[in-house]
């Protein structure tokens, strides 16, 4: 049988037949359809995207090549978050609910447990059990682990295409979605998927920008290199008090750092620490919910003030339901949440591991660490390093604080129009793409895909995981993304060779 130039055995035919039951009734007449081999572009190879490939490998009935295409060869199945050296970068979700896998809650502590014994050297990690905090980058060779395994047993015409390269540009017509690569390449795909995830921060806003050219900063504290530089300092100063910058301190300490450690923020707060709690029976119907951030706000605390339960047990119980309360609210009740609650939210919800809190406290009892709940005004460079002006909270006088080198810990930038990446540059130029009015990620439907600028909703292009926080705000970690991993790939296999792309 010939069929566009491949001779095909029948043989070889059936594995991709299998999935109806009229092809295989008219098996000798079978003819492979204009599109014989689908293809599918993940953008990204983080863990959304390392799941969506992984998803597609699994469930794929169909001859289908997935082109997992990652930019920065050490983040390959790993993504930003799990591809640190440092075991003393800790997950902040516990063993029991970090599984790749939504139908098998125990894959993650099972692997874990076969490698106990290395992990047991990791620094604070004491005990195994489903309440373990694990080193992230453990759990970046779980992914590297759980990728290989689906690649080695996706049925027969199922292929996975490993690309370490930047995506540049997408463009769509009706042969499909043509996929650009830095290095020349250009991907003829019908579905391409953006796992582009998390972006560095922006440097914060100041009128003489001038010191963020300088050798001294550090924009992205992932970069390779930053942990050595700053072991050869003698202070340093590390813009924002969230997870990262705690990352960063401990990780400096643990390292031997005898350094000065200045942290500066806005509001000062910390995140909080996990601790073991009962689950609360707090019942929420989402469907009758409040339209008001206020009211929300006033039910949680009279609802721990009546029970005396721990807050997080609240935190935990609403997490499943945060996407369809957040898509209650108007627009201006999401705004104000931001406005006045977010800072909050974001210290109870996104929790140290109970090892890490310990370290922070103790860095802060011996003062190696030093917080200061001010704003950054300017940075004069110096002969020894740089004087940094902030201005504390509630007061007018200017302070300076003398630092060797400053690392942006402040998150990640969520703005697309303030990213600079190529890729994301070209899709709005195209207006294939549009920010959510939050600016917190991209216009998507609830099956990830994305909304142009005119406000059509692309039948070639989807997402997941943190771009969808516009939508769904609690879409950031691995429970909520391996979910949508797969609930995304069952969409696009479905829809594979029905539809051109938008
Ligand atoms: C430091 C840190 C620690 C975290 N710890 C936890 C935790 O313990 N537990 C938890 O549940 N969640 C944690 N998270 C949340 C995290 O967002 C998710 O768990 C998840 O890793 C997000 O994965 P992602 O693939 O969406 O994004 P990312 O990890 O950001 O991956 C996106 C990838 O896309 C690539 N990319 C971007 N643009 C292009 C392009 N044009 N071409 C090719 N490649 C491109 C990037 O290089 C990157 O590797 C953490 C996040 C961070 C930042």
């Amino acid at each position: 049988m010939f069929c566009l130039g491949l001779k095909v055995t029948a043989a070889e035919l059936m594995p991709f037949c299998q999935h109806t039951q009229a092809t295989m009734n008219t098996f000798q007449e079978y003819q492979i359809p204009a599109v014989n081999s689908h293809s599918i572009a993940v953008i990204g190879s983080g863990f959304s995207g390392t799941m969506v490939a992984v998803q597609l490998l699994r469930h794929a009935e169909i001859a289908l090549t997935v082109y997992l295409i990652e930019a920065n060869s050490r983040q390959f199945a790993r993504g930003v978050a799990y591809s640190t050296d440092s075991d003393c970068h800790l997950l902040n979700v516990p063993a029991a609910n970090m599984s790749a896998f939504p139908d098998d809650p125990g894959h993650f502590l099972r692997w874990a447990r076969t490698r106990e014994k290395n992990l047991l050297n990791a620094p604070w990690v004491t005990d195994f059990t489903g309440n373990t905090f694990l080193p992230r980058r453990a759990y970046g060779e779980y992914l590297f682990e759980v990728l290989d395994k689906a690649e080695r047993a996706a049925a027969a015409g199922v292929h996975l295409d490993k690309k370490i390269d930047q995506v540049i540009g997408l463009s769509i017509d009706d042969q499909g979605i043509t996929v650009t690569l830095l290095g020349g390449e250009r991907l003829q795909v019908q579905k391409a998927v953006l796992a582009i995830g998390n972006f560095p921060p922006c440097d914060p806003v100041i009128d003489n920008p001038s010191f963020y050219q300088s050798p001294r900063y550090y924009s992205n504290p992932w970069k390779p290199g930053v942990l050595q530089a700053l072991l050869k300092t003698k202070s340093c100063l590390l813009i924002g008090s969230g997870l990262t910058m705690i990352d960063w301190a401990v990780t400096l300490n643990h390292a031997g750092y005898r350094g000065t450690i200045h942290t500066v923020s806005r509001r000062g707060l910390l995140p909080q620490a996990h601790s073991p709690h009962a689950p609360a029976a707090f019942n929420i119907d989402p469907q009758a919910a409040p339209p008001s951030v206020r009211t929300w706000l006033h039910n949680i605390r009279d609802y721990i003030g009546v029970t005396g339960c721990d807050w997080r047990t609240v935190m935990d119980a609403l997490r499943a339901h945060t996407p369809q309360l957040w898509a209650n609210l108007p627009l201006s009740e999401r705004r104000r949440f931001l406005r006045h609650v977010r800072i909050y939210w974001d210290s109870h919800r996104h929790r140290l591991a109970p090892a890490v809190a310990e370290r922070l406290a103790e860095l802060l009892a011996s003062a190696q660490l030093f917080r200061h709940t001010a704003r950054i005004l300017d940075y004069k460079q110096t002969g020894q390093g740089v004087d940094v002006l902030v201005r504390r909270r509630g007061q007018s006088q200017v302070e300076t604080l003398s630092v060797e080198a400053v690392v942006n810990c402040s998150g990640p930038e969520s703005d697309y129009r303030k990213l600079g990446s190529p890729l994301v540059n070209d899709l709005l130029e195209q207006g294939l793409i549009n920010p959510d009015p939050l600016t917190l990620g991209l216009e998507v439907k609830a099956d990830g895909a994305l909304v142009n600028s005119s406000g059509g909703v692309s039948t070639g292009l989807f997402t997941l995981g943190p771009p969808q926080k516009g939508s769904l705000w609690e879409t950031i970690a691995v429970p909520e993304i391996r979910e949508q991993a797969e609930s995304l790939a069952k969409t696009l296999l479905s829809s594979l060779g029905r539809q051109l792309p938008q």
